[in-house]
């Protein structure tokens, strides 16, 4: 009788036993999933791929940039502030805009219409209409068509 309480003392001891490895895995897996997710959402770095040019150098680059309308990002090349970087399809010019936020409180349709198409007017030949923002993909492109 004895005997026969201590096998079953035994295989119960040994259910808990396996009982407490399962317990214990899952929660290693649990926690190692857990941390893996955590770890991979932080990894990417902030903000987005902006194509910008430098105020100081006027080097054409791509920078990552969390808030694009404050660019608080520094030129790769000589440290000093960026803006977004646009392109003039009519002389072909690439030039930058730092803001585009103005008060417009008490401007009219009209005057807003043309305080925008001051702020991105061509520097080079003074081109209003045919003007855009340089993709990131067309700066990489072009970075690389020039060896930088
Ligand atoms: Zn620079
Ligand atoms: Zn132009």
């Amino acid at each position: 009788m004895a005997e026969q309480n201590m096998v079953s003392m035994l295989w119960r001891d040994k259910e808990a036993r396996k009982w407490g490895i399962c317990v214990l895995l899952f929660v290693a897996l649990t926690s190692l999933v857990l941390y893996r997710i955590f770890h991979t959402e932080k990894l990417p770095p902030p903000g987005a791929k902006r194509a910008v040019i430098c105020q100081k150098c006027g080097k054409l680059q791509v920078l990552r940039i969390v808030d694009p309308e404050t660019p608080k990002a520094r030129c790769a090349y000589c440290g000093g502030r960026v803006g977004m970087a646009w392109k003039c399809g009519h002389c072909g010019y690439e030039y930058y805009i730092v803001n585009f936020k103005f008060d417009a409180r008490n401007l009219s349709t009209m005057e807003r219409l043309r305080k925008v198409e001051s702020l991105r007017r061509c520097p080079n030949c003074g081109e209003i209409k045919d003007v855009r923002p340089m993709s990131v993909n067309e700066v990489e492109d072009e970075l690389k068509r020039r060896g930088e």
